[in-house]
């Protein structure tokens, strides 16, 4: 069988190009390893996603999204892509299991988070270093942990993660935040968050697990540690466009270059959700990719036709 449109990743982009191939009327195959949802499984509540006005819970959101894109005729598979061809009328997606072919492709593969790249991050990985407070909070419980980054993540870990620890160390590299205003009052505003501004990470300590971390005042030079159970990770994300490489679709960083109707450089392939360059990344603007991209694909196959 050709598929009309194959979606790779089913984050809210790859789930809402699902559902609007269905809505179209297009037979639709969607390849996810592992849950749908992708990275906002990580996050414990949306309050931006519109017309949630109380807020979320980001996990039944992902499966209602799943639900829906079903209740319209996507077909799932939880598949991991081992590769793919873009080039040529028909595209091919294999897996461990077999071959896939369609007309269009959708590239959703989402993004993941970045390393530090400082000494014990490795070592001390599951062991007192995480990159998903959400998932990984609840062991501090009545605990100290650190959080490392400005962004959104960083500042919405902090606050999670003062719902359950102690004490919580916001770590920043620069003295202002890059995350929402919104998000930087909340942090400011709570006493278990201390702020430590102009500050690196030199190293990650302990010993069967995390017991403290040695950091740099960027600005005075002065080296100190903190004493801390927990170190997250939050400092931004990779593109998971390995995939792609090769292909030439992507900025040097990895992330795949798109036009606004979510065309790549190779006709009939799309990219949608946090994997393409764009400015803004958030669950909302993925599933907006996903549905402007599959109207670009269900413009590529009527002009076939
Ligand atoms: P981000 O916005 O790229 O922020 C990464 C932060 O980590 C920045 O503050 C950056 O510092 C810092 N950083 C980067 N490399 C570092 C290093 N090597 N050492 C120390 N600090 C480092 O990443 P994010 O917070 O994960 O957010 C990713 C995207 O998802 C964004 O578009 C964000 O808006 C979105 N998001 C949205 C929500 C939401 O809407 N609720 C929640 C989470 C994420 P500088 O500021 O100095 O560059």
């Amino acid at each position: 069988m050709i598929y009309d449109c194959l979606v790779a990743g089913g984050g809210p982009a790859g789930l809402n190009t699902a559902l609007y191939a269905g809505r179209a009327g297009l037979s639709c195959i969607i390849f996810e390893k592992m849950f749908a949802g992708g990275q906002m499984t990580q996050t414990l509540e949306l309050d931006n996603y519109l017309g949630f006005k109380n807020s979320v819970s980001a996990i039944d959101l992902a499966m209602d999204m799943e639900e829906h894109a079903k209740k319209f005729g996507a077909e799932f598979k939880r598949e991991e892509i081992l590769s793919l061809e873009l080039c040529g009328d028909i595209k091919k997606v294999v897996t461990k299991k077999g071959e896939y072919l369609a007309k269009t492709i959708v590239l959703s593969m989402g993004a993941r988070p970045s390393k530090l790249g400082v000494p014990g991050e490795e070592e001390f990985r599951g062991n007192g270093v995480s990159y998903c407070a959400t998932c990984d909070g609840a062991f501090y419980k009545g605990k100290t942990t650190c959080v490392i980054g400005g962004g959104d993540t960083a500042l919405e870990d902090a606050l999670f993660l003062a719902r359950l620890c102690e004490k919580v160390y916001l770590i920043h590299r620069r003295d202002a935040f890059r995350g929402a205003k919104v998000l930087q009052d909340k942090v400011l505003a709570n006493e278990k968050i201390e702020f430590v501004p102009d500050t690196v990470l030199e190293e990650i300590m302990g010993e069967a697990s995390v017991t403290g971390v040695r950091a740099k005042n960027v600005k005075t030079e002065e080296t100190f540690e903190i004493q801390t159970d927990g170190v997250f990770v939050a400092v931004g994300t990779k593109p998971n466009s390995e995939l792609v490489t090769g292909f030439g679709i992507t900025d040097e960083r990895g992330y795949i270059l798109t036009n606004e109707a979510m065309e790549t450089a190779i006709s009939g392939v799309y990219a949608a959700g946090d994997i393409r360059n764009k400015p803004l990344r958030q669950v909302i603007t993925a599933a907006a990719d996903g549905a402007i991209a599959l109207n670009s694909a269900l413009s590529y196959i009527n002009e076939r036709n």
